[in-house]
């Protein structure tokens, strides 16, 4: 097997403002393994929240020696001995995982979620972000994606969180996911805004309080109408048994887990504790957007715009038809080269 990596810089389409930062571009390293004839595709993505760079990510990348592993298949094995590299690096490692995925599906000649048994037509809608913007970017953006998206997800979390919804109703709707992206502080506040936003016609929230607030964060978990996903407060599966009890479900993203192979590990996790799961990601390519979405029809949500966030992607991969995700059929990720 032969890694290769390139940094390749992701252009927003638009600014992109939560409650904490605002940018106009991600860092992002594009990984290829090559094996007998076969390229698989992977990707590593870092929002600059996360502590990672193209420097961190192509570090570890180098470190990486696959010439002990002559077989592909054994992923086990192989993202065993990445994560043993080091501990953190979860996007460089995701995109090890994710190449490794697509070569696997490539030699068995199947597209990923038919490996793994799930049906393709079970995945569902996505979610489409609009961000924390100006009254009249947010009308311009809810106009130019409503009817193409059955459920939007908006970003709260300061004090404009009730105009936001207001404009937003004023043009459609379609069901809403809310990301507070740890934005309120006060549990009653975040309660009585929940129930407000239940009216509203929304149908879940994420990371509504601070993750080291745990507390604060099972005590609206237990009182709120709608369901409490975790986002910042979960990584990897070894995080689920800390946050049990305060969420009423999960966002798991390839670059928070490293990759597929624990991805499939944490749903299966979270179901035996009865949680809710969904399927995220971050501003990525198709390549990345669509490994995720393979998981698709195995979860409640999905969250998979990423790749129609940036004006610079390298593939085709997962679309979205009448705001369904339609999953390619071709081998492995099943992404075209563009
Ligand atoms: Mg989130």
């Amino acid at each position: 097997m032969k890694l290769s990596f390139n940094p390749y810089e992701l252009m927003l389409k638009h600014t992109f403002t939560v409650s904490s930062y605002s940018r106009n571009s991600t860092p992002d390293v594009q990984v290829q393994i090559e094996y007998d004839g076969l390229t698989g595709y992977g990707e590593a993505s870092m929002p600059p929240y996360l502590g990672h760079s193209v420097k961190s990510v192509c570090d570890f990348l180098s470190k990486v020696d696959l010439s002990g592993f002559p077989d592909p298949l054994f992923i086990e094995d192989i993202m065993e001995y990445v994560d043993s590299l080091s501990e953190g690096d979860a996007p460089a490692k995701a995109a090890i995982d994710i190449a490794l995925h697509d070569l696997a599906g490539k030699i068995m000649g199947q597209p990923l979620n038919r490996l793994w048994g799930y049906n393709p037509a079970k995945a569902g809608d996505t979610t489409f972000t609009i961000g924390i913007d100006t009254p009249d970017v947010v009308r311009a953006k809810t106009l130019e994606c409503a009817g193409m998206f059955n459920i939007l997800k908006v970003k709260v979390g300061l004090d404009t969180d009730e105009q936001m919804i207001r404009i937003i109703r004023e043009v459609t709707d379609v069901p809403l996911a809310v990301d507070a992206n740890q934005g309120w502080k006060d549990r009653q506040k975040a309660l009585d805004k929940i129930c407000w936003l239940h009216e509203q016609g929304v149908v879940m929230v994420e990371q509504p309080m601070p993750r080291e607030n745990l507390d604060g964060n099972a005590w609206l978990t237990e009182r709120s109408p709608v369901p409490i996903f975790a986002d910042e407060a979960i990584q990897r599966l070894k995080d689920i048994p800390s946050i049990k009890g305060a969420y009423s479900g999960i966002n798991i993203k390839l670059m928070k887990c490293t990759g597929l192979l624990e991805a499939r590990k944490m749903i299966t996790y979270a179901r035996a504790e009865g949680m809710k799961v969904m399927v995220g990601c971050m501003t990525e390519t198709s390549c990345a957007v669509t490994a995720a979405a393979h998981l698709s029809p195995a979860v409640d949500f999905s969250d998979l715009d990423g790749n129609l966030l940036i004006s610079n992607d390298r593939f085709i991969g997962m679309t979205v038809k009448s705001g369904r995700m339609v999953l390619p059929t071709g081998p492995g990720l099943g992404l075209q080269l563009l």
